[in-house]
């Protein structure tokens, strides 16, 4: 886009800040934050091969991050009876980038960085901290606030999350587009290296708990019960997943977004687990029981000037570790304002070609993650992880789906290996 825009993006979570980052190359940025500011906390995250390269090549430093390659992927029993031992290195030899754990403030901290540091090109975006964004016009991009304030925009980006206040002006539609709950919650929480030594330790385990692995331990039983747990911020925190279905939480939590674990309650879910899980769960930090919520695929992520990314376009439960992962292609496509390839078009017009691209790819996702969810079909992992770690960019997309061809080639998924 030959002239600079004046671009507004509605929340500074991982999509907005990162979305910021790519267009303060060439434009003006102005993000909006109802929060004060080191507000992101909620335990770690998995970056995959395509999220990992996209924001390494925006400037994201590991080291800062504190992010680690991960090296396996071991799957267990409740009672450490190994059942399976995937190692990631067979695909990311193939797609040419590593799978990563981080700690989600560490991640938010360095996205926030990207967006604001005077280190990158271009100006660095104005972030409005502590401001709500109340309303949006999203056909001529007028963005007011609660307190009163009104921004013009040429472009608005809605950035604002699961609960997203702007996704139903976008769908002009009330009905059927909030998230709902998917069934099970998930109680996450940190414990520190050196207590998650002496845990093992106490009971016996010679292996090294912070070596970069991802083990997943299933109830095997029909409950469905699984934790989840990898290690982050250069191996100083386990993050733990303890995951159940909400019939078994019997009590409000599981009506809320976020709320604390209440005192033994992880434990009397997963008494029957080895004992070592039990005490991890009682040297959790903060806790907390997130009831999973998805949403079904919508017809459309823009309308006017204004689109929908991340969460607030495609919220998913964490079943196939896709969610930030999206909102990171999401932010990345806005490169198309910067390319002077694209400077016939009108801001609409580039939007829709994002949606294009963006919305295929993100409804299969969201599709995968709902059959995924139980583990009932396994067999498809393999499938499953090659389409969600093969991602050649949005113009590359743009380019296959103007010739006809299929938009994420393949390459490396053999059925007969799956079966
Ligand atoms: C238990 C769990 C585990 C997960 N694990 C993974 C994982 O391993 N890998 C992965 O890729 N994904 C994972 N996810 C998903 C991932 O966390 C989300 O997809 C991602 O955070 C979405 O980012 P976002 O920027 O769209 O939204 P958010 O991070 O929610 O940011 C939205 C921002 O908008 C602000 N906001 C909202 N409304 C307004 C308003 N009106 N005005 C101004 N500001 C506003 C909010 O304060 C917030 O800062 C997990 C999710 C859960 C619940």
């Amino acid at each position: 886009m030959a002239r600079k825009l004046n671009v507004t993006i509605v929340g500074g979570g991982i999509s907005g800040l990162l979305a910021a980052r790519v267009l303060r190359e060439k434009h003006n940025v102005t993000v909006i934050e109802r929060q004060a500011g080191n507000h992101e906390f909620s335990a770690a995250i998995t970056l995959g091969p395509t999220a990992i390269n996209i924001v390494e090549s925006l400037g994201f430093d590991r080291k800062r991050g504190g992010t680690m390659a991960a090296e396996k992927v071991l799957v267990w029993n409740k009672n450490f009876g190994r059942i399976s031992e995937n190692i990631t290195k067979k695909y990311t030899s193939k797609l040419n980038g590593e799978f990563t754990f981080s700690y989600r403030r560490d991640v938010w901290d360095e996205f926030l960085r990207l967006a604001t540091s005077n280190e990158f090109p271009g100006s660095p975006a104005n972030v409005l901290w502590g401001s709500t964004v109340g309303n949006v016009d999203v056909e001529s991009g007028t963005v007011y606030l609660d307190d009163g304030r009104k921004i013009e925009s040429d472009l608005v980006i809605a950035a604002d999350g699961i609960r997203s206040s702007v996704r139903h002006l976008v769908l002009q539609q009330e009905e059927s587009v909030h998230a709902r709950p998917s069934g099970s919650s998930a109680f996450r929480f940190t414990v520190p290296g050196d207590v998650v030594r002496e845990i093992h330790l106490k009971h016996g385990r010679t292996d090294d708990p912070m070596a970069p692995n991802m083990n997943l331990y299933m109830s095997m039983d029909g409950t469905q019960r699984t934790c989840v747990t990898y290690p982050c911020r250069s191996g100083q925190i386990l993050s733990c997943a303890f995951v159940a279905p909400d019939k078994l939480i019997a009590r409000e939590t599981v009506e809320s977004w976020a709320a604390e674990a209440e005192e033994g309650e992880i434990r009397r879910l997963f008494h029957d687990f080895d004992p070592l899980f039990l005490d991890l769960a009682d040297r959790a930090v903060k806790p907390r029981c997130w009831r999973l919520r998805d949403q079904d695929p919508l017809h459309s992520y823009t309308r006017g000037c204004t689109m929908l990314i991340g969460d607030a376009a495609h919220a998913m439960t964490p079943h196939l570790g896709q969610g930030g992962t999206q909102a990171i292609e999401d932010a990345a496509a806005f490169d198309l304002f910067n390319d002077p390839a694209y400077d016939a078009y009108s801001v609409p017009e580039i939007l829709q070609m994002i949606d294009r691209v963006r919305r295929q790819r993100a409804t299969q996702i969201q599709t995968w993650t709902r059959e995924f969810q139980g583990w009932k079909k396994r067999a498809l992992e393999e499938k499953y992880t090659w389409y969600c770690w093969s991602y050649p960019g949005i113009k590359e997309c743009l380019t296959r789906l103007d010739a006809g061809l299929e938009m994420i080639e393949l390459k490396h998924f053999n059925e007969t290996d799956a079966k």
